[in-house]
């Protein structure tokens, strides 16, 4: 027997704060293609923003060591000082960062890095500008901390990338950070160095407004120069790094990412996050500090595979009629403009938008994807490549059979 866990009044008795939140999109979206498997439906996943590799043997081994050794203890709330100091230089190293191990604040995921961040810094009303389309999850931490997300949309003609004069327009005296990702998940643009220029110099004439640049994506890419924002030497202390190892080392599961920010700012976290979660798991960190000082070379080679993976996506998406598609340099993720189908039906079921088309490719090709909507943009779908070729060939023939009965 269930336990009765409904309550009529639930939306009453819950707080604001929590009714503000939607729930995750995606997560909504596995939900449905597990309802689809239950029946018994075999249903193709290109809804997951995860790697679909394993995680690295010599990262396995380190924590299965930090097991025998006994790191089974409460950690110190930013991470162990080793760990810290790995990343410092690794942000050193790699992009050019100057922190030291006492401005990184490792977390539970560079999820829980950016609500940190974001609760630390809003006051209610205060803005962000978000660029568009916008990682899910940014808008609802936006909500909490009671702040006001203020949407900008890239077109698809300049990769999704949003320009200096877009985001000249959208500052206002209230705006207290812009916040972005590259590799952007959804669209996996990867803003170039003269680009982020571009956008720190109309910064210039906002000295309050800080940066926070999620960089998860940074080892899935296809180009070979990345670029941080913090890398600037006039921006460098007021951007805020967001990073972990879900996606580059396919850690996932393991949970933990970091921050790198001015000391009072990291410090803030350390309290803020003392008092939600404490310090991250302890043998976790450990196979972090593993992934972060050890051979990049599996990273790499997945770089690759995603690459090859989307060339053979978009390969095949040439095929599905009326959908616009561009180049994503990174992630793994390719978001196609597919509002070509709106106002189309087969009969029975009219397309309206984003989740309807989404909901008609779940149900008729038994293929799971994110609708547009759930990134602020509805004209477009999010695929996923992390999938294996046989999947990624099935998947779209599939597609293109059920699109071709919408009129
Ligand atoms: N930022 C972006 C852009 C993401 O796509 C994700 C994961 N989907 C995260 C942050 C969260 O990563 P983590 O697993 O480290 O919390």
């Amino acid at each position: 027997m269930s336990v009765e866990t409904k309550n009529p009044q639930a939306t009453q008795v819950l707080s604001e704060r929590i009714n503000r939140l939607a729930e995750s999109a995606t997560i909504a979206m596995a939900k449905k293609a597990r309802e689809l498997e239950a029946k018994g439906q075999a249903v193709i996943k290109l809804n997951f923003g995860e790697p679909d590799f394993q995680t690295p043997d010599h990262i396995k081994a380190a924590a299965k060591q930090a097991i025998d050794d006994g790191f089974t203890f409460y950690t110190p709330v930013s991470g162990y000082p080793q760990l810290r100091q790995a990343i410092a230089d690794k942000l050193k190293r790699d992009n050019g960062l100057k922190w030291e191990a006492e401005n990184i604040v490792v977390s539970t995921g560079a999820k829980q890095s950016l609500a940190n961040v974001l609760m630390c810094l809003l006051n209610p009303g205060d803005e962000v500008v978000v660029f568009t389309p916008y990682w899910v999850t940014y808008r609802e931490i936006i909500k909490v901390a009671e702040g006001k997300p203020v949407m900008v949309s890239g077109s698809l003609e300049n990769n999704f990338k949003v320009t200096p004069e877009q985001l000249k327009a959208a500052i206002t005296p209230k705006t207290k950070a812009i916040l972005y990702s590259s590799p952007s998940n959804p669209t996996g643009s990867v803003y170039s160095k003269d680009e982020l220029r571009a956008l720190a110099d109309v910064l210039k004439a906002h000295e309050d407004v800080f940066v926070i640049a999620d960089e998860i994506y940074e080892y899935v890419i296809f180009q070979d120069e990345y670029v941080s924002m913090g890398a600037f030497e006039d921006m460098h202390d007021r951007v805020v790094t967001v990073n972990g190892f879900s996606k580059g080392f396919a850690m996932t599961g393991w949970r933990v990412g970091y921050l790198a920010a001015p000391t009072w700012l990291a410090s803030a976290c350390d309290k803020l996050q003392g008092q939600f979660t404490s310090g991250t798991c302890s043998i976790a960190q450990k196979a972090a500090y593993a992934a972060i000082t050890g051979d990049l070379a599996p990273s790499h080679d997945m770089a690759k595979a995603y690459l090859r993976r989307r060339d053979l996506v978009l390969d095949l998406m040439k095929d599905i009629k009326g959908f616009k598609t561009y180049l994503p340099d990174g992630a793994f993720y390719i978001f196609p403009d597919v509002s070509y189908y709106y106002g189309k039906s087969d009969g029975e079921n009219t397309i309206n938008n984003s989740i309807d088309l989404c909901m008609y490719i779940l149900n008729n090709a038994h293929v799971s994807l994110v609708p547009g909507e759930a990134f602020g943009a509805d004209n477009c779908l999010r695929f996923s490549f992390a999938a294996s070729d046989e999947d990624l060939k099935t998947a779209m023939q599939r597609i293109k059979t059920v699109l071709e009965k919408l009129n």
